[in-house]
């Protein structure tokens, strides 16, 4: 049954972003098209960062914690976690968390998320991350932005049905790092809020 607006209306969204070295070229303004737009529309949101990546990138992994945004640990290798031994495991997310903290002054804990969603429905990985302090969140909505082809106003419509569809506490995965997230971020967000959402952290979603 079709919901009336009157029941939509503030709905929470989560938008996630794993924020990490691309698997194919990086654009090199993906990234800074996407936090420009959340800071432009006052839209606080999830990140999920690499150790290897805020290395890499000090000054961009830095302004991730400006205007707001929550900070998670995305692994330091992005390794598959099935992969690694219980000593691998700690020693990579702790590594991030060290390597984190050290270059943004955030601790990521409790919030991470798997590399390629490998683990998590894996009691040992589970376990694992719950001893280091951390939680696994997942996602509902897969913006789908990683794929070659994909166009800023494709992403879009994919985020906007499907997060309208599944409604309040929908959490949505992108990928910062490709030019299709940053010219869909606009019309997510414009397309979400006139469907009555509104934006918050994974921290809020409670
Ligand atoms: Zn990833």
């Amino acid at each position: 049954m079709a919901k009336s607006p009157r029941q939509h209306a503030s709905w929470r969204v989560a938008l996630t972003f794993d924020v990490e070295h691309a698997d194919r070229p990086a654009h090199p303004d993906g990234t800074r098209l996407v936090l420009d737009t959340l800071a432009e529309r006052d839209v606080v949101t999830t990140h999920f960062v690499q150790g290897r990546w805020a290395q890499a990138h000090p000054a961009l992994a830095k302004e991730l914690t400006r205007h707001g945004h929550l900070i998670g640990n995305h692994s330091h290798h992005h390794a598959r976690m099935t992969w690694l031994s219980p000593q691998g495991l700690a020693g990579d997310v702790r590594l991030a968390e060290q390597t984190i903290r050290r270059i943004t002054g955030h601790d990521p804990r409790p919030w991470f998320r798997c590399p390629f969603g490998d683990g998590t429905d894996d009691p040992a990985v589970l376990a694992a991350l719950d001893r280091l302090g951390y939680q696994e969140v997942s996602w509902q909505v897969d913006a789908l932005d990683w794929r070659t082809k994909a166009t800023g106003p494709q992403v879009a419509r994919t985020v906007i049905e499907q997060a309208t569809a599944h409604g309040d506490g929908a959490v949505v995965l992108f990928h910062p790092w490709t030019l299709a997230t940053g010219r869909a971020m606009p019309l997510v967000i414009d397309g979400l809020r006139a469907a009555g959402a509104r934006f918050v952290r994974l921290d809020e979603l409670g």
